[in-house]
């Protein structure tokens, strides 16, 4: 979308910055419950954030930045995005490739069968077993401490530690608890990633559903456009500020938050059903560099007749997508908070501004309460 010069001219009572979830549902909350005029403002080429997909060269629809998977135990939230895609159930399933063997992730009866070459059949089995493993702690400090007192040592040496190097660059003991403590454990032959009630994917897409939400008239998105450069060309009254919270305030002294990126890396295969057996493969050793590989035609089954594979590589530079939680980057970002709290008219939302690893629907839930917080302002 190109910037008209008549749009300069008009005033607006809300200026996003970033058309990713948390920006767009905002922004649709203005426009729709207190009849706001909201410019969004997209550095990007595209709306949608890091939930962007798109058709690829093989007819796939694919995300350019990691498989997304939508999952919710919130009601208002569920029934919030009913209103902008069909939604298709979809449960999703991760496995990993561990020692030449595929096991389920998390770990339920079959990984440890598999892994540990037991026999257990039921859950009085297997809580037996995990009894038995458990490390205890008086207290939870770290992401560690989260799995041992889960899973054992093991299955942390072998499903978890190397892996969280490889995304993370840190092991688990220097991570916030928070990191581990997504994976559920189970006691059962259950083998979906998520236990959420609501676990679906958009029929036409996560770009479809995202361009619907901002579809409201009292919406302008303008793309490809940087707010630094143009903050002094559009007269607003409100800021709300999704984009990482640092880059905010550069010029004030403090030190960069960390956050981790992505390196993509795809490979094509012509006339070919599936490469792998599953959407997800994790590969928590540290034999291969990537920590998964993900085959986007499995999601919503697709039919086509090639397939495209993606490797996930975790890295320091490029686009930010993980805030890294340790003590160091908590505290900092305290900090960045205190003085987005002094700064008027202004508000800071959403993974990068709040520095938090939000899943989608989490990110939803907070615009909602974050709307509700400042619509009288
Ligand atoms: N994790 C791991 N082994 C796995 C899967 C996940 O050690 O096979 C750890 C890793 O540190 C990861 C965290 O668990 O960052 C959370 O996993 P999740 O699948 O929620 O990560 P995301 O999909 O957001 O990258």
């Amino acid at each position: 979308m190109n910037f008209e010069d008549k749009k300069i001219k008009e005033r607006f009572d809300i200026l996003v910055v970033g058309a990713g979830l948390s920006g767009a549902v905002i922004a649709e909350r203005f426009a729709s419950q207190s009849n706001k005029k909201v410019l969004v403002l997209e550095k990007r080429e595209h709306i949608g954030g890091n939930c962007y997909d798109f058709i690829n060269e093989n007819g796939i629809l694919i995300n350019k930045y990691g498989a997304h998977l939508f999952h919710t135990n919130y009601e208002d939230v569920w029934e919030y995005i009913q209103k902008f895609s069909e939604w298709e159930r979809w449960d999703h399933r991760v496995f990993g490739s561990v020692e030449g063997k595929i096991i389920n992730i998390p770990v339920n009866i079959n990984t440890v069968n598999a892994i540990c070459g037991t026999n257990i059949k039921d859950e009085k089995e297997m809580n037996s077993w995990l009894e038995n493993v458990q490390v205890k702690y008086d207290k939870i400090n770290n992401s560690e401490q989260v799995a041992k007192s889960r899973v054992g040592e093991i299955l942390y040496q072998k499903i978890f530690r190397t892996y969280t190097f490889k995304q993370w660059n840190k092991y688990p003991e220097e991570l916030d608890a928070s990191v581990l403590s997504r994976i559920p454990i189970r006691n059962n032959f259950d083998d979906r990633y998520f236990d959420d009630r609501y676990q679906v994917l958009p029929k036409y897409g996560y770009t479809k559903f995202v361009e619907n939400i901002l579809a409201h008239p009292n919406i302008t998105v303008i793309t490809n456009t940087d707010y630094c450069n143009f903050k002094n060309r559009v007269d607003f009254k409100t800021l709300i500020f999704t984009g990482p919270i640092d880059s905010y305030f550069e010029n004030s002294g403090l030190e960069k938050l960390e956050y981790r990126s992505i390196e993509f890396i795809e490979e094509h295969f012509k006339n070919m059903n599936y490469y792998q057996i599953n959407s997800v493969i994790n590969y928590p050793g540290s034999n291969v560099p990537f920590t998964r590989i993900v085959e986007y035609k499995h999601f919503l089954n697709q039919k086509v007749p090639h397939t495209t594979i993606v490797k996930e590589i975790t890295k320091d530079t490029g686009e930010p997508y993980y805030p890294v939680p340790n003590v160091k980057n908590i505290t900092l970002y305290e900090k960045y908070n205190e003085l987005a709290k002094r700064e008027k008219n202004a508000h800071f939302i959403g993974r990068l501004a709040s520095y938090k690893y939000f899943n989608m629907d989490q990110a939803i839930k907070n615009s909602f309460e974050y709307y509700n917080s400042i619509k009288t302002e």
